[in-house]
């Protein structure tokens, strides 16, 4: 890992949530450090970037203590995807490597969840969740051949959040709690 980076990433993300920053705060300033955080891709160690033959990984990369906010990292093998879940936390998803494909999902009055926007997301792009505005989605890797990675900042300890997978047809909300992958979190002062 180069110096520094990822340290004073959450140096400063501490620093603003600190002055108890809105949402809109966090999506204005708190997404201009993790874009900066996200302009080169040279710092995510190989251990935290490595794919999983059946399953897209979420490694740890910070907690605070507080459980204010968490940083992981998301990698995806080719053609890898999520269900239909939820966050209940405001989220920001920063590209790192590759490409990112999210479906907004809305509930419909009689319970069923129906596809919206899509976006796709190349590397240095940032996106967002809240369950302020949209907390619904399905995010899958873009690129059939490649692994693709994306940093995600959430407002509490996402591993550790208890929330939901849907049922598109029933609308039926599985509760899960995601964890993490990784046993151990990276050295921020080598
Ligand atoms: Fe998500």
């Amino acid at each position: 890992m180069k110096e520094g980076k990822l340290l004073s990433f959450i140096k400063g993300l501490t620093l603003l949530i600190d002055e108890q920053a809105s949402e809109e705060i966090i999506f204005t300033r708190g997404k201009r450090i993790l874009e900066e955080l996200i302009r080169e891709d040279d710092w995510l160690p190989e251990v935290l970037s490595k794919t999983h033959p059946d399953y897209y990984q979420q490694y740890l990369l910070y907690a605070d203590p507080l459980d204010r906010f968490s940083v992981v990292s998301f990698v995806w093998g080719p053609g890898q995807k999520t269900p239909i879940h939820n966050h209940t936390v405001w989220g920001m998803v920063g590209q790192l490597r590759g490409e990112e494909k999210e479906t907004r999902y809305h509930s419909q009055e009689n319970g069923s969840y129906q596809a919206g926007k899509q976006s796709i997301f190349q590397a240095g792009q940032v996106a967002t969740v809240s369950p302020n505005t949209h907390d619904v989605h399905v995010v899958a890797n873009n690129l059939s051949d490649q692994t693709s990675i994306s940093i995600h900042v959430y407002g509490g300890n996402i591993g550790r959040i208890k929330r939901a997978v849907f049922d598109p047809i029933t609308g039926t909300a599985k509760p899960f709690i995601s964890g993490y992958a990784n046993a151990f979190t990276p050295n921020l002062w080598h």
